[in-house]
């Protein structure tokens, strides 16, 4: 069976290797020496001013994002299941929010963030998908970052990168909290959880610590020490150090290249069979269609060609399918998705079968120069 659902992601089998050691103490050089190493290379692929891993997924960096950076008002986009539990994770501690709520196809106006501004000047955080997983949706995140900075440079931008770290490249310059998790482009299994952070964020936390096991202040501390407060999740940080040196080796520019040929050169593949890819602004961690027997669909795929594909939640249940996107997906697993997909709609009399959607899908992945 081919794992393509956007989260949890499948982990390489030299990575699984790599976590096959026998438990390491986390209060030793030995331990520490990967964790320095693993933090090095988080710094470098997120770019932010410090970093912070957390034994959790990623929820529990969403709830430390809020809870440290927030102190009077969050103002949070909900387009989706993701930047719904952003409202969820505030009023659990009565924490006053203002939402901007949309379709889950419909990426957030900036406009809006400017008037929710206007209206609520004590609005002292924002927090927003970059990529919103539920319908495969990206927001121009950054260009909210930016106005809202503008607007009041004291405001701390919150961003859930969970699918887009590792997916392509992020404009931090206005970003305080960058939130990342092991499952998705990561491709290690749950568990471990991170944040990028800016100077402006190290200085509030640092000024006024919050929480106890999500307490910021004393992971930084000690984590600059290449240690954590709590017991480390050892082997996943294992992971991570092995999965960011595939990385590298590969080069992150490569990596993000790959991810939006293969994200152009399966959109144009579904298109190609007549369907709709659901978001109007697409997010590169996967490709999300529209359709009435999207369950049907995937049901089909599962039991007949073994592939793993991710349906919808609420009220795209069963009006949705997903394919990952993320990580170092071979091309012919994604050929064989969309081949599936195309023999599914035979099978289910929606359009007769002739090969058109991996053709397509190789045309665009191979035999066609970048755009
Ligand atoms: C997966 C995901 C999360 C975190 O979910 P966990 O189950 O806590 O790891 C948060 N935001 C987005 C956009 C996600 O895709």
């Amino acid at each position: 069976m081919i794992l393509l659902t956007p989260g949890p992601t499948p982990v390489p089998e030299n990575i699984r290797q790599a976590m096959a050691t026998q438990t390491l103490h986390h209060r030793t050089p030995e331990f520490e020496k990967i964790f320095a190493s693993a933090r090095e290379k988080l710094l470098k692929i997120f770019g932010t001013h410090e970093v912070i891993m957390l034994g959790s997924t990623g929820t529990g960096a969403m709830e430390a994002a809020v809870t440290n950076l927030c102190k009077k008002k969050l103002l949070f986009v909900n387009a989706g299941k993701f930047g719904e539990r952003f409202g969820k994770i505030a009023k659990a501690f009565n924490i006053e929010t203002v939402e901007l709520k949309y379709e889950w196809d419909t990426p957030a106006s900036i406009d809006d963030v400017k008037t929710a501004l206007k209206n609520h000047p004590d609005i002292d955080a924002i927090a927003v998908q970059i990529s919103e997983s539920a319908g495969g949706l990206r927001h121009p995140a950054e260009e909210i970052a930016k106005t809202a900075k503008e607007i009041n440079p004291n405001i701390q931008i919150i961003t859930d990168g969970i699918t887009t770290v590792g997916v392509e490249k992020i404009d931090i310059s206005n970003i305080d909290a960058l939130i990342a998790g092991s499952q998705k482009a990561f491709m290690l299994p749950p568990g471990l959880a991170m944040i990028g952070l800016s100077k402006q964020a190290v200085e509030i936390i640092e000024k006024n610590p919050r929480g106890y096991y999500f307490n910021l202040a004393s992971e930084l501390k000690v984590q600059k020490k290449n240690t954590t407060a709590y017991t480390a999740v050892t082997t996943l940080i294992q992971g991570l150090d092995a999965i960011l040196s595939d990385i590298f080796q590969l080069g992150v520019e490569n990596l993000y290249e790959i991810t939006k040929k293969r994200h152009q050169a399966s959109t144009k593949a579904l298109e190609s069979i007549g369907l709709n890819i659901y978001p109007k602004n697409p997010a590169l961690s996967m490709t999300t269609d529209y359709h009435e027997r999207a369950d049907e669909i995937r049901k089909i795929i599962k039991n007949d060609f073994e592939a793993n594909l991710a349906g919808g939640q609420d009220h795209l249940s069963g009006k949705i399918f997903r394919i990952n996107n993320m990580g170092l997906i071979k091309p012919y697993e994604i050929s064989w998705a969309l081949n599936s997909v195309e023999l599914a709609l035979d099978k289910l009399k929606i359009r007769e079968f002739d090969g058109t959607a991996s053709r397509v899908f190789s045309q665009a992945f191979f035999k066609s120069s970048n755009d």
